[in-house]
């Protein structure tokens, strides 16, 4: 299908963009379009204008400093997965980046895109909410940061409100004794998952004392489960197989796992218990790598 007529504005400052939108309720913000222009052929959105902010200045820009990551929101997802900065700081950003989509995709698609987008099956929603990231939002009203954990509250609908543009996301770098894991498991390589899990955990003298982990797939929105209760407690500071599973079990009672025609319920809750494992075992050893 081809889209319905839309207007099209290319601004070239970000005062401008914010006009844009304040004066037309249903013009919507182009970034790579990767999301966007497949909605628009198939007609499930139809906005009035599409404001095109590829023209903006300062916003392609990835800096990186020992507290963490700032991702403009004019970043492709290539760029940021082949940002060596980034990844010393937070390597959880390349481990989840490596899983989104296919390079043409990543080579036009937009960080900040993706996280606005808030698909609940994207990787970096549920990077951002498990790290306690921020994205910044600007709009003729000002600025404001937004916390990772409230930007998606619900299928493909984030707590942005029409006339505001994000400019940068902030990834937190990882800390002392901390390890991150990830795994996804989708049908294609590139392809969305089917179910996938992003795992912090922090060791300090011998012991976990951080574990938690977000869900991406599997819910309506990411969700991030505090996983520490399952882990505590261990004499040798050994998180063991008993201890993984009942951390899995923890994870699931708070998951409601939805079936659809890629995966059935059932289905899905058994690769978010297999993942949890997974990724919880793969963060611990990178926290003891780390020197815990
Ligand atoms: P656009 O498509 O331009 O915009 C998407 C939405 O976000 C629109 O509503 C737009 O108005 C809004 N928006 C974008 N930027 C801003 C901003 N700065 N401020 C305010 N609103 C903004 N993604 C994954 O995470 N994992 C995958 O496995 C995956 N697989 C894919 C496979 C295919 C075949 C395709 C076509 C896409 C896939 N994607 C996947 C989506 C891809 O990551 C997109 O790049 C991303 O979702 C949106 O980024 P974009 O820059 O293209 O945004």
């Amino acid at each position: 299908m081809k889209p319905a007529p839309v207007g099209y504005l290319r601004p070239t400052s970000l005062e401008e963009a914010c006009r844009a939108l304040a004066d037309d309720p249903d013009a919507k913000v182009l970034a790579g379009g990767q999301s966007l222009v497949p909605l628009l052929s198939m007609r499930l959105a139809a906005p009035s204008t599409l404001v095109d902010i590829n023209a903006l200045p300062g916003l392609d820009g990835v800096e990186v400093d020992e507290a963490g990551v700032r991702v403009g929101a004019l970043v492709r997802h290539a760029d940021l997965l082949a940002h060596d900065g980034a990844a010393r700081v937070q390597p959880l950003l390349r481990m989840a980046l490596s899983h989104v989509a296919h390079a043409p995709i990543r080579n036009r698609g937009t960080t900040v895109g993706s996280l606005v987008h808030a698909d609940a099956a994207a990787e970096m929603p549920a990077v951002l909410a498990l790290l306690g990231g921020t994205v910044e939002v600007v709009s003729a009203r000002g600025t404001r940061t937004v916390a990772g954990a409230d930007l998606v509250v619900g299928p493909l609908e984030s707590s942005l409100a029409h006339d505001e543009v994000a400019t940068s996301a902030w990834f937190p770098a990882l800390a002392d004794g901390q390890g991150v894991g990830f795994a996804e498991i989708s049908r294609r390589q590139g392809d969305y998952a089917l179910c996938g899990v992003a795992a912090l955990v922090r060791r300090a003298a011998g012991r976990v004392v951080e574990a938690r982990a977000a869900y991406l797939a599997v819910d309506e929105t990411p969700t991030v489960v505090d996983l520490l209760p399952a882990l505590d407690g261990d004499p040798d500071g050994d998180p063991d197989e008993a201890r993984l599973a009942a951390a899995a079990d923890l994870a699931l009672a708070s998951l409601s796992p939805a079936g659809d025609i890629h995966a059935t319920e059932q289905y899905r809750a058994h690769l978010a218990r297999v993942l949890t494992v997974r990724v919880l075992r793969e963060a611990d050893d990178h926290a003891r790598r780390r020197g815990q």
